[in-house]
């Protein structure tokens, strides 16, 4: 079975139905309302946060032939046929693989034409920041003097990398990254109505490991839920260390227990995780430390990507530890990630790394 299933199956198909990014999904489907629409859009931000979805949504919003307020109603002709990829108005290109100059020379003499169907030629552009230098000059020459039926809509993860002249002429949209919450909410969703038993600690960790993104988020659920859970420990599953053993060795460290580090450290080593993840699992949960010690107000952005109980052990542990102490663990750790490609022991690195701050603290 695929593992992009329950992204397909519960991927939105109207702005009601979109997780996170309220903002950009109330002005866009109040333009679509108003008639005061944009002739290009930007949708930028980190991957699986919804910009092509949303991209879609918006291209049936505006050639939905029984729109309610702006949104789609998602069962029109126009609407099942964009959902589908059949709609010849609706044109979608990856600029990764199609990005060059002869592919919008071709757009070009295309947008002369009027929509057959409906009101509005949409052209979705993914992977925007691709487009070669000839193709982004040919885009902005149809940006000058745009048909008024004609909308583009880029979507970009890398904003910096497009070229001033476009970004001036597009109406921008910035992503963000979705909160444990809405990952969390999303999740649940599909859990009920696949009526899936997933244990909530389960959950929790996908969620977490997720990062914000949805995609990746519904994508692991998809290969965890047809598996006996209680046997399995998802971060095993997802070659992830577990995060309760990453803030035990922390604590082993905030007290500067050696030899305790050194035995947790070896029984992550002899777990096959690779250091690269327990680098950055451990270097992550380091960093909420200390935003924890130093801003009062941290437990509670944090609460959008972490657990409670997470949160409550961070806590503890930023009470643990000395700042100096923790800040030199981190600069040791980053410094060792460059190393673990070339030590014949790949762990050995992040070993000396957490032994030389105790040893720089224990100095100090
Ligand atoms: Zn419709």
């Amino acid at each position: 079975m695929s593992s992009h299933v329950f992204y397909r199956k519960y991927r939105p198909k109207t702005f009601r139905e979109v997780s996170g990014q309220e903002f950009i999904v109330k002005v866009l489907q109040e333009a679509v309302h108003r008639g005061t629409i944009s002739h290009a859009y930007l949708l930028a931000g980190p991957r699986g946060t919804g910009k092509t979805t949303l991209a879609r949504i918006l291209a049936k919003a505006l050639n939905c032939l029984k729109p309610k307020h702006g949104d789609p109603c998602g069962s029109c002709e126009n609407c099942v046929s964009i959902e589908k990829g059949f709609f010849v108005d609706v044109i979608e290109m990856d600029a990764a693989s199609h990005g060059g100059v002869d592919e919008v020379r071709e757009i070009k003499d295309a947008v002369e034409f009027q929509p057959m169907h409906s009101q509005y030629k949409i052209y979705i552009i993914d992977e925007a920041h691709m487009l070669s230098k000839a193709a982004c000059n040919a885009l902005l020459k149809i940006l000058e003097e745009p048909p008024r039926y004609v909308v583009f809509i880029l979507a970009t993860t890398e904003p910096e990398k497009m070229i001033p002249t476009v970004l001036s002429r597009v109406q921008r949209f910035d992503f963000k990254k979705l909160t444990y919450k809405e990952v969390r909410q999303k999740l649940t969703r599909i859990t009920n109505e696949e009526s899936l038993t997933i244990p909530d600690d389960a959950l929790t960790h996908i969620c977490y490991l997720a990062e914000g993104c949805l995609r990746d988020a519904e994508m692991m659920l998809d290969q965890v839920a047809h598996i006996d859970l209680k046997e399995h420990n998802i971060q095993t599953i997802f070659n992830r260390p577990s995060t309760v053993k990453l803030m035990q060795l922390l604590h082993s460290i905030a007290t500067q227990n050696s030899s305790d580090s050194l035995a947790k450290l070896t029984e992550f080593e002899t777990s096959s995780i690779p250091p690269v993840h327990f680098l950055r699992d451990l270097l992550s949960l380091a960093r909420k430390v200390v935003l924890l010690k130093l801003h009062k107000g941290a437990a509670d952005i944090l609460s959008k990507e972490i657990s409670k109980e997470d949160i409550a052990t961070l806590t503890l542990l930023s009470e643990q530890f000395n700042l100096h102490h923790l800040t030199t663990l981190i600069q040791n750790l980053i410094e060792s990630r460059k190393n673990i490609y070339y030590s014949p022991i790949p762990f050995l690195p992040i070993e000396l790394a957490i032994l030389t701050s105790l040893e720089e603290t224990t100095l100090s």
